[in-house]
């Protein structure tokens, strides 16, 4: 279905949960998740997805929080991938549940998965993640690749002061093996983590760092695609501070909480727990017809108007 502004909607991003098993200082308070959440239940989002299918969704993303620590989540991938109509079911995940949990993932349909990892230092990797280990994190990505979950995505959410200086060694993870490293700007959401402004720092800094890298050309994706000579994985750069692609956005966001968002970075929200059949779909083509051209410029001064933080959305 195409929204006001001609885009063909054909992509949804579900958050099967707020909570998560790590705490990235961007993405979420040191203290986690306080209230609980009234989550949708697995039967309700594949009532939704069904809905969303049948209006043209294509391609499916389960996120989260951490999509991996929600009960039950393998079952519904398998409902899921049966939806006719559906060409790609996809999870983000830190990787972390991937070493048990891959094998079972691919069997039931999960077609690939982009992985979140934003440094290559254990010590930095614990204090990005509040925790988290760096090796669990790398098996978790040996496990995708095993189990066949590809073409891997590394998301590498750069940030200055940080992990820029790891750039090359971040990019050469693309040299030998055919996946791709996105950097991803970030972005100013939810309560400001304490990042001085020299921590949103534009993709331009990776053009710099990198200049060998050839420019491919567009594959309708929002991220820019590049080639380091001689490397089979590719190099991604996702912008949403210093290039708006808002002209290309065909997704629309499910909350854990059983709302629809037509854009990461606005406050509208159209609740459809408790819908089913003509009313449910009627929703979720307000939510496509809602969508808005383009959201406000972000920078270190402006923040998002997304009225959450990134793990109560899904990224
Ligand atoms: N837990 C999973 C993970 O980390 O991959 C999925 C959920 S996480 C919210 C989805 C993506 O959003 C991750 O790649 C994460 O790095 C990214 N993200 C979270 N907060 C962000 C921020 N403030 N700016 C840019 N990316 C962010
Ligand atoms: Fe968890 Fe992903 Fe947010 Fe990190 S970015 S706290 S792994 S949801």
């Amino acid at each position: 279905m195409k929204d006001t502004f001609e885009r063909e909607i054909t992509y949804l991003r579900i958050s099967l949960t707020d909570r998560c098993n790590l705490r990235c200082v961007y993405c979420m308070p040191p203290e986690g998740v306080k209230k609980r959440t009234r989550l949708l239940s697995l039967e309700e989002i594949w009532e939704i997805a069904r809905e969303a299918v049948g209006l043209g969704i294509k391609k499916i993303r389960l996120t989260g929080g951490e999509p991996l620590v929600r009960r039950g989540m393998v079952s519904l991938c398998r409902e899921l991938r049966r939806l006719p109509g559906l060409e790609e079911l996809t999870l983000t995940t830190n990787a972390l549940l991937l070493p048990r949990m891959a094998a079972e993932l691919k069997g039931a349909g999960v077609d690939r998965v982009n992985v979140s990892l934003d440094t290559l230092d254990a010590e930095k990797y614990g204090r990005i993640t509040r925790g988290g280990r760096l090796e669990e994190a790398l098996a978790g990505i040996r496990a995708a690749r095993e189990a066949g979950l590809t073409p891997l995505k590394l998301n590498c959410v750069l940030i200055g002061g940080f992990n820029d200086g790891e750039i090359p060694a971040l990019a050469s993870l693309a040299q030998e093996e055919p996946v791709e490293v996105r950097f991803i700007e970030l972005m100013p959401m939810g309560e400001p983590p304490g990042f001085g402004p020299e921590a949103y720092l534009s993709c331009q800094a990776v053009l710099e760092r990198l200049p060998g890298l050839e420019r491919l050309p567009e594959d309708g994706g929002i991220a820019e695609r590049y080639r380091q000579p001689g490397a089979a994985g590719t190099v991604g750069l996702i912008r949403p501070l210093s290039r708006c692609f808002c002209a290309q956005c065909n997704r629309i966001r499910l909350t854990a909480d059983g709302r629809l968002k037509p854009c990461l970075h606005s406050r509208e929200e159209i609740p459809v727990r408790g819908l089913h059949g003509e009313a449910l779909r009627q929703q979720i083509e307000r939510a496509i017809r809602h969508k808005p051209e383009r959201h406000g410029a972000l920078s270190a001064q402006l923040r998002s108007e997304a009225g959450r933080a990134m793990h109560q959305i899904g990224g």
